[in-house]
């Protein structure tokens, strides 16, 4: 499993790098715009030519982009939707630029419509995306969702619905969170829950097309709805996040903590260190399940 966290790009993108370095990272999540205004960001080609020398230089063996929040695919508002699909269309272009290998975003809210109003928004719109994206770029991966107030993704099914809409084309895939799989109500605290969970995907999705984990505790319960991201180990699923991080199927995945770590300015020496433990306590659980079978 690639260890990794969502680190800060303040002060250019190439930035980030030697922030992972730092913590010793082997995976990447960054932002490559405001994840609260839509003006985009623009990266020098100084900036771009340097991340890529110096991710060279490291173990990273994997980066992401996590486009900005305020994408809605499922936007009623006719201005939020064409601003959604420029935003998601320009974080794959940085994604190509800088070489990252996956781009993760929300499809959005459908606000209560339920799935099915939407769906004639969201497949034209990832389709426009998805013409418009270098063939050599970064996957797209639909991220899941805690499912609060008709957030999209709230289960595999509905994840399988967009990507078999939009024809199962190439590198589309998930990126499933932790926090957001046990706020929705999908239990990853057993080995039972998590092998029906990966059966699942396996079957409607595809294993090959979940290409990135998001590892976070949760500050809120089991079937809450609610998202809001606790340290590995210190919120609600606690030391049984080793489950879903110990499973022998998702040991190639670039797994990127998304929490407050010790001071709420994200994961730090400390988070990372906590991460490592339970992702080995997990691998060595999962070991002794399968001897035994
Ligand atoms: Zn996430
Ligand atoms: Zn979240």
């Amino acid at each position: 499993m690639l260890l990794g966290a969502h680190v800060s790009s303040t002060g250019g993108i190439d930035t980030a790098v030697d922030r992972a370095e730092a913590l010793r990272l082997r995976s990447i999540q960054i932002f490559s715009q405001s994840t609260r205004m839509w003006r985009q960001t623009n990266h020098t080609p100084q900036a771009i030519a340097r991340f890529r020398e110096r991710r060279a230089e490291t173990s990273l063996g994997a980066v992401v982009i996590h486009a900005t929040y305020l994408i809605n695919l499922a936007a009623t508002d006719d201005a939020v939707y064409a601003k959604s699909l420029k935003a998601l269309s320009s974080t794959v272009g940085v994604g190509a630029a800088i070489g990252a290998d996956g781009v993760v975003f929300h499809v959005g809210s459908h606000l209560g419509r339920g799935l099915d109003a939407a769906m004639h928004q969201i497949v034209p719109g990832l389709q426009v995306v998805l013409g418009e994206r270098d063939p050599d770029g970064p996957w797209l991966l639909l991220e899941n969702s805690a499912g609060h107030q008709g957030t999209i993704g709230v289960t595999v099914e509905e994840l399988a619905l967009i990507i078999d809409e939009l024809g199962r084309p190439e590198q589309v895939g998930i990126c499933l969170d932790t926090c957001h799989l046990f706020a929705s109500g999908i239990d990853i605290t057993t080995p039972e829950g998590v092998e029906a969970l990966l059966d699942e995907v396996e079957s409607r999705i595809g294993l090959d097309r979940l290409r990135c984990l998001h590892v976070n505790d949760s500050k809120m319960t089991f079937g809450s709805n609610r998202d809001r991201h606790a340290n590995i180990g210190q919120g609600e699923i606690g030391k049984k996040l080793s489950v879903m991080l110990g499973h022998p199927k998702l040991q190639e995945l670039p797994a990127i903590a998304e929490t407050p770590g010790s001071d709420n300015r994200g994961p730090d020496k400390a988070e990372m260190a906590r991460f490592a433990r339970i992702h080995r306590a997990g691998v060595k659980q999962w070991q002794t399940v399968t001897s035994s079978r």
